[in-house]
C-alpha cells in the first residue's frame, strides 16, 4: 500500500478508504491514541490502536519519539479537536525511541537548550513550523522574481577580491598551516596557494550580479555569503543566506519600489500558505510575552504584525531627516541611547534604528541618502551636494524588532566618479578591472539591494535569535553539525 502524507489526508478527508500513513509519535494516550506526525504539516494524525488486540509487547514500544507506521480506515473522529482518525489494524515500529537517553521531552523546552541540540530541534513543534516558513519563503522569493522575469545567477562562493568591504572574511586555503611557504619577505606566499592567489569565501554577490544584470537586464542570487565579524549578536551570523536583485535601468525610487514590493509578497504569501505553521508560532510568542512587563509585551500579534506590513506603505525619508528626528528624540535628550546623536555623519546603530521604526514611525521605515563617508564605494554619488556633505542613493529597510533588513542603493554607473570614488577609498583598481570594465563599456543606470533571509524569517516567524532560523548556525566560537 502507497504512504498518504497527513497533509494530505487531513485536506482531503477519505473516509471510509484504508490509507498507510508514516511518522514519529508525538503522544500516545490511554494506549490507545496515537498522535502521529510525519512533517508534512503542523497538525497531528490521531490514530486509534485497538489495544485489547494488539500485541502489548508492540503497545510497549509506541513511545514519544519513536517512528512508526500504521495501516487503517479512516473514519470520523469521534473525540475532540480534530475531524478524521485513523482506526489502526496494523501498527509498525520502525524505530524505537529510548525516552532514557533522549534529550527532547513531551514538555516545552527552552530554545537556548534546544539550539545545543540542534540535530533534534527539528522534531519540535516550533522549529519544525520555522522550517516549514523557511522553505515557503524561499519559494516565494523565487516565485516573486520568476514570475517578473528576473533570472537567478548563481555567483561565485569562492572569490578573489576582497575589495568590497562589506565584512571581515574567511580565507580558503589548501596550503600547510603549519608550514607554509614564504616569499622573500617572509610573508606567506598565496601565489603557491591552489588558485595562485589568496582567496576567500563571498560576502556578497553583489558585484558580479552587477555583471549579469548588464546584459540579462533583471537579475538576483540566493545563496550563501559568510562573514569573518566577530558579532554575537542576536541579528548577525558567520554563514548567512542573502537574496539580492540586481536592475539594469533602475533608479533609487524604482529600487525601493521593487524591495517594498518583494517583502510584502513574501509575507503576504507565507500569511496565505503557512496558517498553520504561524499560529503556532503566535501562541509561542503570546506565551513568551507573558514573562515580560506589560509595556514591553507587543500591541499586535504576529499575524497582526505581519498583516499591518502587507497593508501599508513604508515610510521613507532621507539620512538627514532621521538624524533631525534622533536629534530632537526623548531619548537622545534624556541621554538615553548608548551612542548619543551629536550632529550629521555619524552611522546610525541599531538603537537609532529601532527608535524610528517602533516608537517614532511604528512602521517599516526606508531610509535614503546616506552620506557617502560611511557607505560603500559602488554607490551612486548625489548631483549637486556640498563637499564634505556627500551623500550617495543609498537606501536601508528598517523592520520592527530586527533593524535592518535590506540594504541597497542605485550604483555609481559613471566611470570617472567611481573610479575617484575607489581610489579615495583606496580599493585597488586593478583587483576590480572586471568590475570597472561595465562601467567603460556600455554602462547603464542600474540599481540593487541585499536582502539577509535569516533577517526575514526572523520577523515572519516572530523568532528573537537569528540562530534559531537555520538549521545548524555558525557564529564566532560554533560551527557544531
Ligand atoms: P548590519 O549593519 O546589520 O551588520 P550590514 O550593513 O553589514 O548589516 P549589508 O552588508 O548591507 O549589511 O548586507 C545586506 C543585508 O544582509 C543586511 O541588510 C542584513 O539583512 C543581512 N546581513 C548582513 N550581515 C549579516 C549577518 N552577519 N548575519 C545575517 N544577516 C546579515
Ligand atoms: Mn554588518
Amino acid at each position: 500500500m502507497q504512504r498518504t502524507k497527513i497533509a494530505a489526508l487531513l485536506q482531503t478527508e477519505p473516509i471510509g478508504t484504508a490509507v498507510q500513513v508514516k511518522g514519529w509519535v508525538k503522544a500516545f494516550r490511554n494506549s490507545q491514541f496515537i498522535a502521529l506526525n510525519d512533517g508534512s504539516t503542523a497538525n497531528n494524525i490521531q490514530i486509534v490502536v485497538d489495544s485489547e488486540n494488539t500485541d502489548p509487547e508492540l503497545l510497549k514500544r509506541i513511545k514519544f519519539g519513536a517512528a512508526i507506521g500504521a495501516i487503517g480506515i479512516v473514519i470520523e473522529s469521534q473525540g475532540q479537536g480534530q475531524k478524521i482518525e485513523i482506526k489502526a489494524s496494523d501498527i509498525t515500529i520502525y524505530g524505537d525511541c529510548n525516552l532514557e537517553e533522549y534529550p527532547l521531552q513531551q514538555k516545552k523546552q527552552s530554545l537556548e537548550f534546544l539550539r545545543e541540540k540542534a540535530h533534534l530541534r527539528f522534531r519540535t513543534n516550533t522549529f519544525a513550523a520555522v522550517f516549514r516558513i523557511r522553505h515557503a519563503l524561499a519559494f516565494a522569493v523565487h516565485k516573486f522574481f520568476n514570475d517578473r522575469g528576473f533570472f537567478y545567477l548563481h555567483t561565485p562562493i569562492i572569490t578573489a577580491s576582497d575589495a568590497e568591504g562589506a565584512g571581515e572574511m574567511f580565507r580558503v586555503t589548501t596550503l600547510d598551516a603549519q608550514k607554509p611557504p614564504l616569499d622573500e619577505q617572509g610573508a606567506v606566499d598565496f601565489s603557491k596557494d591552489f588558485f595562485g592567489r589568496s582567496a576567500n569565501l563571498t560576502v556578497s554577490g553583489q558585484l558580479e550580479a552587477e555583471l549579469g544584470a548588464m546584459a540579462l537586464g533583471e537579475v538576483y542570487t540566493f545563496g550563501p555569503t559568510f562573514r569573518a565579524e566577530n558579532s554575537n549578536t542576536t541579528r548577525h551570523l558567520a554563514e548567512f543566506w542573502m537574496i539580492e536583485p540586481e536592475v539594469a535601468f533602475n533608479d533609487l525610487n524604482d529600487n525601493m519600489n521593487l524591495a517594498e514590493d518583494m517583502l510584502r509578497y513574501v509575507i503576504a504569501y507565507a500569511l496565505e500558505n503557512c496558517k498553520d505553521d504561524l499560529a503556532i508560532l503566535e501562541a509561542r510568542l503570546i506565551e513568551e510575552e507573558k514573562s515580560k512587563p506589560q509595556d514591553q509585551r507587543s500591541e499586535l500579534t504576529l499575524t497582526e504584525k505581519l498583516r499591518f506590513v502587507t497593508e501599508n506603505d513604508f515610510e521613507r525619508l532621507t539620512y538627514t531627516e532621521a538624524v533631525e528626528i534622533l536629534r530632537n528624540s526623548t531619548p537622545n535628550k534624556k541621554g538615553k541611547f548608548q551612542y548619543p546623536i551629536e550632529g550629521w555623519g555619524a552611522d546610525l546603530q541599531s538603537e537609532h534604528e529601532r527608535y524610528l521604526v517602533e516608537k517614532h514611525f511604528k512602521k517599516p521605515v526606508i531610509l535614503t541618502d546616506y552620506p557617502s563617508a560611511i557607505k560603500s564605494f559602488y554607490m551612486r554619488l548625489n548631483d549637486g551636494t556640498e563637499p564634505g556633505k556627500e551623500t550617495v542613493r543609498a537606501m536601508d529597510i528598517l523592520f520592527p524588532g530586527i533593524g535592518e533588513i535590506v540594504g541597497g542603493s542605485q550604483r555609481e554607473e559613471r566611470y570617472d566618479v567611481l573610479l575617484a570614488k575607489m581610489k579615495a577609498m583606496h580599493i585597488p583598481e586593478e583587483e576590480l578591472y572586471w568590475y570597472l570594465d561595465t562601467r567603460k563599456f556600455g554602462t547603464c543606470p542600474h540599481a540593487g539591494f541585499g536582502l539577509g533571509f535569516e533577517r526575514l524569517i526572523l520577523f515572519v516567524t516572530g523568532m528573537t535569535n537569528i540562530r534559531d532560523v537555520i538549521a545548524f548556525p555558525r557564529y564566532p566560537g560554533s560551527a557544531e553539525f
